[in-house]
């Protein structure tokens, strides 16, 4: 149980979406093969970078039997995510909290930097939802659109990081996924998106460079976490445990492209990583962990990544 209890949420920096009529339940991942080979196509917590600012982008994932209309405010209004307590118990407010905390962080710690951070909402939809990089939905995981500078979470995908990829259901094992999209906007402010277009694959490639940066700067979060007063001067996270620490990791490698083409290709083609290795993902994460310092993420200033 991460969060102080007594902390407050914000829930003006997110906005619901998809929802509506259908069930929350039921994840839209097909099952099987078919389902874990889209999300891996959709590059889990990639970046979409939209092949042109058409807001639908005429993704439509086969499978959207569930017609959502994309409307906002359809779906919950997040009015039972009032605390931290509200955090620990239910994972919607969870990623609220986590929103709330990794903002505070980056607002506090930019400035340090010469920067300004720029809050940046997360749209927390259940089912699917459009956004301007194409409609996100399971099938394409958490992502950062740079298009429209908001996170796209499915509060669901826990669900399927832990059933279908094997990480922990430890709490911080869902903040690092959302600490990680929130590292990929604070790089779109930096203006080093572009660097993982420009070499998409490969184990030492910019896609993985990015990825791999964005795994840091969600270590540099969680060191800070427990000191990042919210609101009310006071911390949302509690000082985080070995186990919390285990959990984030887990999930790190969980995402890691070498395991998931063993699973689901059952060989290994480093030509096509896009992410980084289970032990960079978690190496990187440790190195932002243990120093706590966003200069010393800096993927593009080694040799070899992972
Ligand atoms: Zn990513």
């Amino acid at each position: 149980m991460s969060f102080n209890d007594d902390v407050g949420l914000d829930t003006s920096q997110v906005e619901s979406g998809g929802g509506g009529g259908g069930a929350p339940g039921g994840i839209a991942v097909g099952g099987g093969l078919g389902g874990i080979i889209l999300l891996i196509l959709g590059l889990i917590f990639g970046i979409p970078m939209g092949n042109g600012s058409d807001p639908t982008g005429g993704t439509t994932t086969g499978s959207s039997q569930e017609q959502v209309d994309g409307t906002n405010g359809s779906g919950s209004d997040f009015s039972n995510c009032k605390s931290g307590a509200d955090a620990n118990a239910d994972v919607q407010c969870r990623v609220i909290g986590t929103v709330n905390s990794v903002n505070a962080f980056w607002a506090a710690e930019l400035p340090r930097y010469q920067k300004q951070w720029q809050q940046t909402r997360t749209v927390l939809y259940t089912g699917s939802t459009p956004s301007k990089c194409g409609t996100a939905s399971n099938q394409v995981g958490p992502f950062y659109c740079p298009l429209d500078q908001k996170v796209y979470i499915d509060a669901s995908f826990f669900d399927i990081l832990t059933q279908q990829f094997g990480a922990d259901n430890g709490a911080l094992a869902q903040e690092y996924v959302v600490a990680h999209e929130y590292g990929h906007a604070l790089q779109d402010q930096l203006g080093l998106l572009g660097r993982a277009q420009q070499d998409p694959q490969g184990a030492n490639s910019g896609a993985v460079r990015i990825e791999l940066m964005a795994d840091c700067l969600g270590g540099v979060w969680a060191k800070h976490a427990s000191s990042t007063d919210g609101p009310d001067g006071k911390p949302f996270l509690k000082p985080l445990t070995e186990a919390d620490i285990k959990s984030a990791l887990s999930a790190a490698s969980a995402v890691g492209d070498d395991r998931i083409q063993q699973k689901t290709q059952g060989q290994v083609n480093p030509e096509s990583w896009t992410h980084g290795s289970a032990e960079a993902r978690q190496r990187w994460f440790l190195q932002g962990y243990k120093t706590g310092d966003l200069n010393k993420c800096n993927t593009f200033n080694v040799d070899r990544v992972s």
